[in-house]
Order: C-alpha cells, then sequence, then structure tokens
C-alpha cells in the first residue's frame, strides 16, 4: 500500500516509522549516534546531512502528509524557511512576499535581504492580482501564508500557484497555521510547503522544529544549502516530534471542532464586536476556504467591545493560558497589539484592522463546555462599567 492511498491518522502512526529488528519494541528505536561507517555505504550518514535513520525516517512522514516526494525537518520554522528562501533567492534577484505573514519571516526579509543583493515587494493586499502586480523580470520566488496571523485572511492558493507557473516563478507556502491535516499546498500547484513544526506537529508547546516539503530535485538543492547552514534538530527532538505527530491528526480535528463551536458563541456574543473565522458562513473567505480547505483550522480571532477591558479579561481566564505561542492542546489567548504585531505604530495597527480590542485564540482539546465557561466569566469580570 503507498502513502497516498493510507488516510492521515494512519499516516501519522506508522508512515517512515524505523523497524526495531533487534528487540521488536513497538515504537522506533532512537539512534543518537553522530558518527556512521563510512566503508562500503553510499550513504554517509552524519546529523547535519539530515540523514541520521531518525531524521530520514520522520521526513517520509512528512512528506506522506503534504503529499511530497520529499522533506526536511530543521531545528525551527525559521531555520526551514530561511534556508528555503535563501536556496532559492541570489543577488540580483526578487521576490513577491504575501504582506501579512509571520514577524519573524517578515524580520528577515526586511532586516537581511538588502544585504544580499536580494530585492523584494511586499503585496498591497492578499488577491492574486496583487501579487501578479507586484512581478518584476527578476522575481524567481513568491511567498504565501494562509490562513494568515492574525485575521485568519486566506490567499487563494491555486490562482497564485497558476500565476506563478505562467512567469516560470516559484512558490513557497508557508502551511503552519493550517497544518497537513486541513490544507495541502502542494496539491493546489505550489512547489514548496513549509512549517513551524513548534506548532501543530510538537501540539504540546514543548519542540522547537520546523519542516519542509517538496519534490526531490527541489528538496536535494535546499539540502545543499541547509547542510552548510547547520540548521538540523537534534536526534532526540526528531523522535519526540515523532511520538508528538501520531496524534497530529486527531488533534487538530478535535481542535478544529471545538474552534468552530467557539466562533458561533463568540459571533453570538453581545461583548464581541466581530470575529475572524473563516469557518462561519459570514466570513469574507468562507466559501475559498471550503474549496482550499479540509474544515477551517483551529485558530481565530475576535474583538471585545468597547465595554470590557481586553487586559482585565485576559487575566480572568482560569483554563485559557495568555500565552505567546500557538497550536497546542491548550488553548491560549494573545493581544496582537501587544506582541506580533506591537512594533508597528497605531495607525498602522489599525489600518490592517488590528485594534487593542483584538484577541488571537488558538483553540485547544479542552471541553467546549468548560471553554465557553471560561470566556463568560472573564467576560463578566471584564466589564468596565461595573
Ligand atoms: C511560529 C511560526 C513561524 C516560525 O517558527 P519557529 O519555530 O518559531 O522558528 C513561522 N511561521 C508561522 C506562521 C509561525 O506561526
Amino acid at each position: 500500500m503507498n502513502s497516498t492511498t493510507k488516510g492521515v491518522n494512519t499516516i501519522c502512526t506508522h508512515e517512515g516509522a524505523l523497524e526495531d529488528t533487534t528487540f521488536k519494541g513497538a515504537v522506533s528505536p532512537l539512534y543518537m549516534s553522530t558518527s556512521y561507517d563510512f566503508m562500503d555505504v553510499d550513504t554517509k550518514r552524519y546529523p547535519r546531512y539530515f540523514n541520521t535513520p531518525n531524521q530520514e525516517s520522520l521526513s517520509k512522514k512528512i512528506a506522506a502528509l503534504e503529499h511530497a516526494e520529499a522533506a526536511m525537518i530543521f531545528g525551527s520554522g525559521m531555520a526551514a524557511i530561511s534556508s528555503t528562501l535563501l536556496t532559492f533567492l541570489k543577488s540580483g534577484d526578487h521576490a513577491v512576499i504575501q504582506n501579512d505573514i509571520y514577524g519573524g519571516t517578515r524580520n528577515f526579509i526586511e532586516s537581511h535581504f538588502n544585504s544580499y543583493g536580494i530585492e523584494y515587494s511586499f503585496t498591497k493586499d492578499l488577491l492574486p492580482e496583487s501579487f501578479e502586480d507586484c512581478i518584476q523580470t527578476n522575481t524567481k520566488l513568491i511567498y504565501i501564508e494562509t490562513p494568515s496571523n492574525p485575521l485568519l485572511k486566506l490567499v487563494d492558493i491555486f490562482a497564485v500557484a497558476k500565476l506563478a507557473k505562467s512567469h516560470e516563478i516559484i512558490t513557497a507556502a508557508d502551511n503552519t497555521f493550517a497544518s497537513p491535516i486541513v490544507q495541502n499546498p502542494l496539491d493546489l500547484g505550489i512547489d514548496i510547503v513549509m512549517h513551524s513544526a513548534t506548532k501543530y506537529f510538537g501540539g504540546h508547546s514543548d519542540i522547537s522544529a520546523g519542516a519542509v516539503a517538496s519534490s526531490q530535485e527541489i528538496m536535494d538543492k535546499i539540502w545543499n544549502l541547509s547542510k552548510d547552514f547547520g540548521g538540523n534538530l537534534s536526534d532526540y527532538t526528531v523522535w519526540l516530534l515523532e511520538r508528538s505527530m501520531k496524534t497530529l491528526g486527531i488533534r487538530v480535528k478535535a481542535q478544529q471542532r471545538n474552534a468552530k463551536r467557539l466562533a458561533k458563541f463568540l459571533y453570538k456574543h453581545n461583548a464581541v464586536n466581530s470575529v475572524y473565522y473563516p469557518g462561519l458562513k459570514t466570513n469574507e473567505y468562507h466559501s475559498l476556504a471550503k474549496i482550499q480547505m479540509k474544515g477551517y483550522g483551529a485558530m481565530m480571532s475576535f474583538e471585545l467591545t468597547k465595554d470590557h477591558n481586553v487586559e482585565a479579561f485576559l487575566k480572568a481566564l482560569q483554563l485559557i493560558k495568555p500565552s505567546m505561542s500557538l497550536a497546542g492542546v491548550e488553548s491560549t489567548m494573545l493581544l496582537p497589539s501587544k506582541t506580533s504585531h506591537a512594533l508597528l505604530t497605531e495607525s498602522d495597527r489599525l489600518s490592517q484592522g488590528i485594534t487593542d480590542q483584538l484577541i488571537r485564540f488558538s483553540v485547544g482539546i479542552e471541553n467546549k463546555s468548560d471553554l465557553i465557561n471560561d470566556i463568560e466569566q472573564a467576560i463578566s469580570a471584564s466589564h468596565t462599567k461595573r
């Protein structure tokens, strides 16, 4: 049975697992060796070559989940993203970058591309025409991230991939917010998919890792640079990540079931102005989500009315944690105005729709009723008119 005929939960549990031929143990053995035989073998194994037994086996699981020929695991999402971008962008090249992207990626581009002689343009908005407007004769790469942070805007993946193909431009998509359970950009024509595996892949807020998946030909090119940058993940953490990924499918599905219910609850609540979640029928991206996603993911944002103090609301939460990161089994909330978008001026923030009342919500696997009760009591506690 080849991997494309298996269901995602089976891929999560079994794909690429290493066999314990010595003791017949149930799980992949962990090979911590940094030194392997060089005689009579074609493959010279070494951690920084991304080809130790545990790296090689987990890469197969990730490739299968993203419907890719090959994948590589990195020490962080940024290691995966920076190694990929610099593989395909050289001095004199130009990149078209989606406007709404993860702050770390944006910072990497704005702080370092000039010194490498790489030109870039950020798109005006997320419409395919805006990507087209930015294309120059030296454009080599188009970069997207959908759903975006924190307003869960969607890019039409198929349209952007088609546009890029007609100009022979390579495309890369950050699929962190969706996870491969919810969205597979390669199926829609994107060339390279990247993940911060610190998020849904790890899922328990205790692993830093990254991943890239693509064709064998493209992965060979990425490998060629990455082995010299040295951003590999330690084998012990690779082994832990395999353990986490066994439940990726059931975790994400449980999280997005909760998210759908919570989005409806917040949408109806009179303490809430607006809810940004593509799963709501009233959301402007709902029909696009139906086409390119399987479900709507488990990330959302919502805005409390001015009658509620957002900081008091976050402090009053007892179950949901006010926490920076996202995608863990535990629900977390944060204020984009105080975190990811803190460095923007207030008017820039407002022009993007990021008000001080906006809260980003990463929905976990807790019981829906407990999450609803927690939000309800925190809303009551944060009323400014009492
Ligand atoms: C967290 C994140 C990253 C960066 O990943 P790290 O593991 O922190 O390096 C990249 N893209 C998105 C969408 C993220 O959420």
